[in-house]
């Protein structure tokens, strides 16, 4: 078994898309291990998303990041990391293969909808990032 992290963005929370996303997550057969709705602080965001720190659009994305709650998860499921890339599609829901999440619900390439860990190493971390040892229960 392998696990993820996933992050439903300010814009799937605000367009009231939460519902239909953890649907899809249960019918394509993850299991959820956590789940809370958090709304990040500036500083926190910044944390998150520091390997992206030289690149151009790092300061609007941890604006866009921090401008309403997300809902953040640890998924499990076999080659999580991988199975949940491929169920969400390319960064650019314009790019996005037909039925995927981010071509049924994200707005555009920064309000994206969802987040996914690109690695199993930075999915460990990721999760470590949101989720106490207790909200996991021995569960990683
Ligand atoms: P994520 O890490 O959120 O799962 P990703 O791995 O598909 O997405 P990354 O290259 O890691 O994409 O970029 C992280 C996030 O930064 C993207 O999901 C998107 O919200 C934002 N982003 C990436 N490229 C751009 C861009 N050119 N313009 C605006 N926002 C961008
Ligand atoms: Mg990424």
């Amino acid at each position: 078994m392998e696990q993820t992290l996933i992050i439903l963005k300010p814009d799937a929370v605000k367009n009231k898309h939460v519902g239909h996303i953890l649907s899809r997550i249960e019918q394509e057969g993850f299991n959820i291990l956590a789940l809370k709705k958090v709304h990040l602080k500036d500083k926190e965001a910044k944390k998150f998303y520091e390997v992206h720190k030289a690149r151009p659009f790092y300061k609007d994305l941890c604006k866009f990041m921090v401008s309403g709650p997300v809902v953040v998860a640890a998924l499990e499921a076999p080659g999580a990391v991988e199975k949940w890339r491929k169920l969400i599609g390319a960064t650019d829901p314009a790019q996005a293969d037909a039925n995927t999440i981010r071509k049924l619900y994200a707005e555009s390439k920064e309000a994206n909808a969802v987040h996914g860990s690109d690695s199993e190493k930075n999915a460990k971390n990721e999760i470590k990032f949101f989720f106490s040892k207790d909200e996991l229960k021995g569960k990683l």
